[in-house]
């Protein structure tokens, strides 16, 4: 991960990094040319999520973290990697509305299987059988995925 400086046209360099213990991440580079800071926050699932992939942020990996089933679905690339039962019969899983279906579309390609049986696991948990964008909000903000 690396930040360019779109004034000086220069690559920012790693100034610090921070992790307070909630799983939040705070990560500041600045430009060396103007002196310019910025910083990068992440919610904990982000920073699960990028801890996982080994990304290296300033120089350095941040402890690992056991999330290995985003590693094994970006490895393979495939979407659907967490269907679950779809070469036994999907009886077990839930619908999805139509718009619910969209906004799961709009996720990035990458993690949108995983997303999608986050979502699938918390309809399952609670007895929905149809998962709506009302039950995407209600999941988002119980298991703080917001912005997913
Ligand atoms: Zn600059």
């Amino acid at each position: 991960m690396k930040f360019l400086c779109v004034d000086c046209d220069r690559q920012m360099t790693f100034e610090e990094r921070q992790l307070p213990g909630d799983g939040t991440l705070a990560v500041a580079f600045k430009c060396p040319g103007c002196g310019r800071v910025i910083a990068l926050l992440t919610n904990p699932f982000e920073t699960q999520l990028v801890s996982s992939l080994g990304v290296v942020i300033g120089g350095r990996t941040v402890p690992e973290q056991p999330l290995e089933m985003v590693r094994g679905m970006v490895a393979t690339g495939k979407e659907d990697a967490f269907v679950e039962g779809r070469e036994r019969g999907a009886a077990s899983g839930p619908v999805w509305s139509r718009e619910a279906q969209e906004r799961l579309a709009r996720v990035p390609n990458f993690v949108r299987g995983m997303v999608k049986k986050i979502y699938a696991d918390y309809a399952r948990e609670r007895g929905i059988a149809e998962v709506t964008t009302a039950v995407m909000d209600a999941a988002r903000a119980e298991l703080g995925l917001e912005g997913m």
